[in-house]
């Protein structure tokens, strides 16, 4: 079983779900990072590569909620072309609250890099 391969399969699944235009995602690396939960980088703004922390994670429900943060940091960026200084201000507190919808309440907005 490839666990990176399954997480991402699920960002497409999400994104489809969400009604977003799907954007690349070259590879969802969990790794044992111990200082943020996830991160989202977007090098040419256009993919993303997630990695996602097998330490600070520690549920299943908080390693996909993780998974779906960054998702939305990728959405803004990529095909909203929202750039913020504060990551998490009102265009991802938007994004974050009709996740939280859809998703009935699955994803709630918490403050993850
Ligand atoms: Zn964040």
């Amino acid at each position: 079983m490839n666990i990176e391969k399954d997480l991402q399969v699920f960002c497409y699944q999400f994104m489809e779900k969400m009604g977003w235009k799907p954007f690349p995602v070259n590879r969802v690396k969990v790794s044992k990072m111990a200082r943020y939960k996830g991160l989202c980088i977007t090098e040419d703004c256009e993919s993303v590569y997630i990695i996602l922390s097998e330490i600070t994670n520690d549920s299943n429900k908080d390693f996909f909620a993780t998974l779906i943060h960054e998702l939305i940091h990728a959405h803004l960026l990529i095909n909203k072309k929202v750039f913020q200084h504060h990551k998490h201000g009102k265009r991802f507190k938007q994004e974050a609250k009709k996740v939280q919808k859809k998703t009935k309440g699955f994803y709630t907005i918490k403050e993850i890099v």
